[in-house]
């Protein structure tokens, strides 16, 4: 359903992500994990072009990229970020709008949704991630925990095939975290498509199909969890796991 091959991300001179290939099914759910400054979140920010890749190509569902360093064609790269939510680890809420403002704002925007309806999908979406309640409350008014479900709920209601979570626990304490962890459990059994960098590893092993491991822009191992967790065959890998667990 997702396919990217041979990404490419320069930040200068550094190659931020170094050939990076990556395809996901439907229903799969995918862990990046990998020391800090390893690139997962400009892979995530690569797969709905919230960075533009120097070169590679890159499908979601029917909208497909082949980037070559000439400008891109902004149909296009709406038409892959019409198929992904992302929720990222600073909640990037609009301050002066409500819970539910916040979760229907995209929807008209860039769906087009009329007022009502987008509204109607918001409530829908907050009552998704047990927020409810705070649906007319300012981001300023909520938790942590509650504006990163907000954000989650915001992701949600845009129908994505394809959910992008980076590292949406940290910075949070462990209880609320927690609440976190619960949610994105409850979408992957649903059958959501998801790809998420985390420093959670326990969450990678138990929920996530297959994890990657970066190392400086590159995916050097990839499995199922099980193996790269209990057997992984890079000695890089092996080092970055006992350091983190
Ligand atoms: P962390 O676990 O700390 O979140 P990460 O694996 O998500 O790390 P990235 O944020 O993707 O790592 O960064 C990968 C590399 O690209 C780092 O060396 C980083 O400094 C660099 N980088 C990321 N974004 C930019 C940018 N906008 N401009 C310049 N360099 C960048
Ligand atoms: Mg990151």
């Amino acid at each position: 359903f997702v396919q990217a091959e041979h990404l490419v991300k320069r930040f200068g001179e550094h190659r931020a992500i170094d050939d990076v290939s990556l395809s996901i099914a439907k229903g799969e759910v995918i862990s990046l994990i990998g020391p800090s400054g390893a690139g997962k979140s400009t892979l995530l920010r690569l797969l709905n072009v919230l960075e533009t890749p120097d070169s590679g190509t890159l499908r979601v569902g029917d909208a497909a990229m082949t980037f070559d360093g000439t400008p891109v064609k902004r149909a296009r790269v709406l038409a892959i970020r019409r198929h992904t939510g992302m929720v990222f680890q600073s909640f990037n809420l609009f301050p002066h709008l409500s819970a539910v403002q916040n979760v229907a704002l995209a929807q008209m925007r860039v769906l087009g949704r009329s007022k009502d309806e987008a509204r109607t999908r918001a409530l829908a979406q907050l009552e998704r991630v047990g927020l409810a309640a705070k649906a007319d409350a300012y981001p300023s008014q909520c938790s942590g925990g509650q504006q990163q479900r907000i954000g989650i709920a915001r992701a949600l209601a845009m129908d994505p095939d394809l959910m992008l979570f980076d590292e949406p626990t940290s910075g949070l304490d462990p209880e609320v975290g927690a609440e976190i962890l619960a949610v994105m459990r409850e979408l992957a059994a649903d059958g959501t498509t998801m790809v998420m960098a985390t420093h959670e590893m326990e969450f990678a092993r138990h929920v996530s199909h297959w994890t990657c491991v970066m190392v400086e822009g590159a995916v050097i191992e990839r499995g199922a969890p099980a193996q790269v967790f209990d057997a992984p065959e890079h000695e890089r890998t092996r080092r970055f796991l006992s350091a983190v667990l």
